[in-house]
C-alpha cells in the first residue's frame, strides 16, 4: 500500500505585518531587501514581539480543520545555519512540553475519506534565495530577506493518502477552506509550499522537500511512487532519504544534506513568553469565524432550493459566494446562482479576468431580475453579461444599446409567428400530426427575433395559430 503524508506551509497573506516585527506581511510589493528591520534581521539587541492577529488566524485555521486548540502555546528556536535565515534560527513551535502548538490532532473529510491532521504550528518564513547564472557551476546565489519573518502556518497530516489524486482533492478542499476563512490567498505565487513523505509497501519513508506549488505536489508524489515502484520491481533497496523536488526537470533528486531532527537543537524561545488562550478568546474566535463552506451549501439548498451540485460549486469559491450573497434576494436567488455557475465562472476563470471585470453585484441582481420578469431572455442575458463585464454599464443601457429587450409585445410576436407559419408549410403539417416537432417552429421564431422572444409564449401562440390548443 502506498502511504503519503504532507507538511503544508501556508503563508497568512491577509495579515498586515510579519510575525514578530512591524514589517509588512505583503513582502511581494517591495524592492529586494527593502522590507526588513533589526528584528527580522536578528540584529543584536532586537527583540521579537508576537503578532496577536497571526495567532488568531492560525487558531481559526485549526478550528476549521477540527483540530484541538491548547490553553497555552509556546515558541521554540530551531537552529540551523543557512543563508536564507539571517538569525541562524527559525522561531517555530514544537510539542515537547505537551501540546503547545496552535492546533492539535484534527481531521478533514475528502469525499468519504477522513484525512487526519497531526498538528498545526505557527512559525516564521525564511528569506528567499535567488540563483543567478546559467549552469550550476557558474551560479551566483543572492538572498532577499523581504520574506524573512512572514507568518506561516504549517499543517502536518498523517500518512493517510494512498494516491496522488487524493492529495490533489485534499489540496483543493484545503485551499477553498483557507480562502473562505479570509486568512490566505493560496493563488499567490509561493503562498503555499509543501513537503511530502512517500513510501510504498515494503519500502522506506522518503521525504520530498521544496515543492513550490500545489500543482507540483501531486506531480512530485506521482513521480516518487513510480520511482520507488521501479526500484522495488528490480529488487533494488529503497533507502530512507530526503530528496528535493527539481521544478525545472519535474523530478525528485537525492539531497546531500542529512539533517536529522536532533541537529536542530530546539530550545524554548526565551524572548517570547508562553501565551495563554482563555475560554473567552476561544468562544469569541468561534463566533467570529466565517460561515463554513458546508453550512453555506446546506443553506443554499434548503432556503433557496438551489440544486445540490450548483450549491456545491457556488459555496466552495469565496469570490463567487460573496458575490451571490450581495446580489441575491429571496425571489431571484436561484437565477443569480444559475448565472454565476453557468456563465460567469467561465468568463472570469483567471485572476486577471476577475480583476479586469467591471461587473458588480448590482449588475448581477438586475440581470437576474430581468430574466425572471421576462424583460430579457436567457439567451440575450449572455450577451448583456459579456458587455457589462467589459464596460460596467447599467443593464438598462446595455439592453437599449444592444437591442436585447424581449419581444414582449404579443401583436409583434404574433406577426413573426404568422410569417414563420407561411414560410414553413411542411413543418406546420408535421407538427399537426406529431406535436413534438413543433419545437422546430419555435426555433425559427427565436431565430427571427434573434433570441429575444420568450420561448414559452412563442410556443403557446404557435399552438393556437396551428390549432393544436
Ligand atoms: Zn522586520
Amino acid at each position: 500500500m502506498t502511504m503519503i503524508g504532507l507538511e503544508i506551509h501556508c503563508q497568512l497573506t491577509n495579515l498586515n505585518s510579519k510575525l514578530f516585527c512591524p514589517c509588512k506581511a505583503n513582502y511581494r510589493e517591495f524592492e529586494i531587501n527593502e522590507n526588513i528591520c533589526p528584528v527580522c534581521m536578528g540584529l543584536p539587541g532586537s527583540l521579537p514581539r508576537l503578532n496577536r492577529e497571526a495567532v488568531k488566524k492560525a487558531m481559526i485555521i485549526a478550528m476549521a480543520l477540527n483540530c484541538s486548540t491548547p490553553e497555552k502555546i509556546a515558541f521554540f528556536r530551531k537552529n540551523y545555519f543557512y543563508p536564507d535565515s539571517p538569525k541562524n534560527f527559525q522561531i517555530t513551535q514544537l510539542n515537547i512540553y505537551g501540546d503547545t502548538s496552535v492546533g492539535g490532532p484534527g481531521s478533514i473529510m475528502v469525499g468519504d475519506k477522513k484525512i487526519r491532521i497531526t498538528r498545526i504550528q505557527l512559525e516564521e518564513d525564511p528569506g528567499r534565495l535567488i540563483y543567478e547564472g546559467s549552469s550550476s557551476k557558474n551560479q551566483i546565489t543572492l538572498v532577499d530577506y523581504n520574506r524573512a519573518g512572514t507568518p506561516l502556518v504549517e499543517i502536518v497530516t498523517e500518512p493517510d493518502f494512498e494516491t496522488p489524486k487524493e492529495v490533489r482533492d485534499f489540496l483543493n478542499i484545503l485551499s477553498d477552506v483557507l480562502t473562505n476563512l479570509g486568512v490566505a490567498d493560496p493563488s499567490l505565487d509561493g503562498a503555499m509550499r509543501a513537503d511530502a513523505n512517500v513510501s510504498i509497501e515494503g519500502g522506506k519513508k522518503v521525504e520530498i522537500k521544496n515543492i513550490g506549488s500545489f500543482h507540483d505536489l501531486e506531480k512530485a508524489a506521482h513521480f516518487e511512487i513510480t520511482r520507488q515502484e521501479s526500484l522495488h520491481s528490480r529488487d533494488i533497496e529503497i533507502i530512507k532519504e530526503t530528496r528535493h523536488w527539481d521544478d525545472q526537470r519535474k523530478i525528485t533528486v537525492s539531497s546531500r544534506s542529512k539533517e536529522e531532527e536532533l541537529d536542530y537543537r530546539y530550545f524554548l524561545e526565551g524572548d517570547i513568553p508562553w501565551v495563554s488562550i482563555d475560554t473567552d478568546t476561544h468562544e469569541k474566535l468561534k463566533l467570529e469565524m466565517p460561515e463554513s463552506i458546508s453550512s453555506k451549501k446546506e443553506r443554499y439548498v434548503s432556503k433557496y432550493n438551489i440544486p445540490a451540485q450548483v450549491a456545491d460549486v457556488l459555496s466552495s469559491d469565496k469570490y463567487y459566494s460573496d458575490m451571490f450573497e450581495k446580489a441575491h434576494t429571496e425571489s431571484n436567488a436561484k437565477e443569480v446562482a444559475n448565472i454565476i455557475t453557468t456563465e460567469l465562472m467561465g468568463l472570469e476563470d483567471t485572476r486577471e479576468k476577475r480583476e479586469a471585470s467591471k461587473l458588480t453585484s448590482v449588475h448581477l441582481k438586475d440581470l437576474a431580475d430581468a430574466i425572471k420578469s421576462g424583460n430579457v431572455s436567457r439567451n440575450s442575458s449572455k450577451n448583456a453579461l459579456h458587455e457589462i463585464l467589459k464596460t460596467g454599464k447599467d443593464l438598462s443601457i446595455v439592453i437599449a444599446d444592444l437591442d436585447l429587450g424581449n419581444v414582449s409585445d404579443e401583436s409583434e410576436l404574433l406577426e413573426i409567428i404568422k410569417q414563420v407559419i407561411s414560410e414553413e408549410p411542411q413543418a406546420v403539417e408535421q407538427a399537426k400530426s406529431n406535436p413534438q416537432t413543433i419545437n422546430y417552429l419555435v426555433g425559427k421564431v427565436m431565430q427571427k427575433t434573434k433570441g429575444k422572444a420568450d420561448p414559452a409564449s412563442s410556443l403557446n401562440l404557435l399552438k393556437k395559430q396551428i390549432g393544436l390548443s
